[in-house]
C-alpha cells in the first residue's frame, strides 16, 4: 500500500510502498537508543519505493552488533528517525513508521529482538513473537 509521512518539524516528507505483512516492532538495543524509546515500529520497504518528497535527509553509519554497518537517516533539523539500511545501498530499508500517516492501517505482524526488551514491556497483541532475531527474509 502507498504510505507517506512527515518528520516532527515538517522539513522532511516522504512516500513509500509498504507490505502490511512486513511491519514489526523491534526491541533491539540500537532501535531503543536511536528511537529513544523502549521499542521501534517499522516496515521493510524497497529502496525503489521510497522517496523523499521534501528536504534532504542526514545520515550516519553505525556498526550493528551483527558487525554489519547500518546507515541511519534522520531529519537534519528535528532529528526524527526516518529509516535504516545497509550502508552499501543494498537490501530493504527499515522505514520508521512513527512519522507515517497510515499507522492505523499497519498493525505490526512481528515482534523482533524480544531478547533485549525491558522486562516491563508487554505489547498485548496476538502478533507473532520472535525471541531472537530479525524478520524472516522473503
Ligand atoms: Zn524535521
Ligand atoms: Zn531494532
Amino acid at each position: 500500500m502507498q504510505i507517506d509521512g512527515a518528520c516532527h518539524c515538517g522539513g522532511i516528507t516522504w512516500t513509500a510502498v509498504a507490505d502490511p505483512e512486513l511491519v514489526a516492532v523491534c526491541f533491539c538495543t540500537d532501535c531503543q537508543t536511536f528511537g529513544s524509546s523502549a521499542f521501534q515500529y517499522a516496515a521493510r520497504v524497497t529502496r525503489e519505493s521510497f522517496s523523499v518528497t521534501r528536504g534532504k535527509l542526514k545520515s550516519y553509519v553505525k556498526t550493528a552488533e551483527s558487525g554489519n554497518p547500518r546507515e541511519m537517516s534522520f531529519c537534519p533539523d528535528c532529528a526524527t528517525p526516518i529509516h535504516g539500511g545497509n550502508s552499501d545501498g543494498t537490501g530493504l530499508l527499515s522505514l520508521r513508521l512513527g512519522s507515517c500517516r497510515q499507522k492505523a492501517q499497519l498493525p505490526p505482524q512481528f515482534q523482533i529482538w524480544c531478547c533485549s526488551a525491558a522486562d516491563w514491556v508487554a505489547v498485548d497483541s496476538p502478533i507473532k513473537l520472535d525471541k531472537q532475531g530479525d524478520l524472516p527474509v522473503r
